[in-house]
């Protein structure tokens, strides 16, 4: 059964464009409270107005607002948390989607491989510096956006950034979805479960082939490729139905470190469910992210 978040606060990464624009528009819409974070603070303004039409806010009694943020730069996700924790009381559900498809190798500010620092360190540190708020918040919700892309990937510990072995995106970016998995997994571990633990449940989820910008970056053909595809994909609406569904619905108030797809917990590769590779992924992340 799906709740009404009334009274609820969420920050939704990845909220200007594709699945996490329309996460945000959902979650405002069943009542929540909603920030949204967006690299450019224009975008993000007209997104705000976009959603607020769409939905057309009621007397006043539910709140959209943004943060920028560069989830490229850990000074920028640090800075992020600061200015979220000094605007609000409260976090009930972080909901990580941002990413990144990249089909050359390139570097961060920080001198790491764009696909593992955006799409994994950025949710880890994120969610880390935001922790304590989201437990004091409970019950809370922790959301991570992966793929079915991470099926056949695995964590190389002697190699993570590539700098051994020649880029390949689709294996940077699988790697990186399998990290989603395995950080939910070890969060849900360490923070322990939703019941009679912390009361709160970190959960990820593939949200479908979605016709998105996800590929925007990258040359012609790949873009061409994405476009043709695309007509057979799910509109970015339908992409962001479980996200919603692990946000809001009583049926997984007792799951905690699940991967879901179409609203179900499903069983994600076997790499994902390697317990020593989660403990050894948080460990290499604590330390690129010097937390
Ligand atoms: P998208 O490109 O529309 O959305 C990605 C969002 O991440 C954008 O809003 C972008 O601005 C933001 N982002 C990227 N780099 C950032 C940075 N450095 N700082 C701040 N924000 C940044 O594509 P999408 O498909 O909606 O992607 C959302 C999530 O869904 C991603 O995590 C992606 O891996 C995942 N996903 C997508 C599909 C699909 O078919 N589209 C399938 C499985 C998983």
């Amino acid at each position: 059964m799906t709740a009404n978040l009334e009274g609820k606060t969420c920050l939704v990464t990845g909220a200007t464009s594709g699945i996490g624009k329309e996460i945000a528009s959902g979650l405002v819409n069943l009542g929540a409270d909603v920030v949204i974070v967006g690299r450019n603070g224009e975008k993000c303004k007209s997104v705000l107005e976009e959603i607020k039409e769409r939905i057309g806010l009621r007397d006043g009694k539910v709140d959209i607002s943004y943060l920028v943020a560069d989830l490229s730069s850990q000074a920028s996700i640090r800075q992020l948390a600061k200015e979220y924790a000094n605007s609000h009381q409260r976090l009930d559900i972080l909901v990580n989607n941002a990413g990144v498809f990249l089909s050359k190798r390139t570097t961060t500010i920080d001198g790491l491989e764009s696909t593992f620092a955006v799409n994994h360190l950025a949710p880890f540190l994120l969610t880390n510096l935001l922790i304590e708020m989201i437990m004091a918040s409970s019950p809370s919700r922790i959301i991570t956006t992966s793929s079915v892309a991470h099926g056949g990937a695995r964590i190389d510990f002697d190699d993570i950034e590539f700098k051994k072995r020649s880029y390949n995106g689709i294996m940077a970016y699988g790697q990186s979805k399998l990290a989603n998995i395995l950080f939910t997994k070890e969060l849900a571990r360490r923070i322990g479960g939703s019941e009679g633990g912390s009361g709160v449940a970190a959960n990820c989820f593939h949200p479908g082939a979605v016709r998105t910008s996800l590929v925007q970056d990258n040359p012609w053909y790949y873009r061409l490729i994405w476009t043709v595809a695309g007509s057979f994909f799910l509109s970015p609406e339908r992409g962001a139905d479980t996200a919603l569904f692990l946000a809001s619905s009583s049926d997984v108030n007792r799951v905690t470190g699940g991967y879901f797809a179409k609203r179900k917990q499903v069983k994600p590769s076997k790499a994902a469910d390697d317990e020593e590779a989660a403990i050894r992924l948080w460990n290499a992340s604590e330390m690129m992210t010097s937390l």
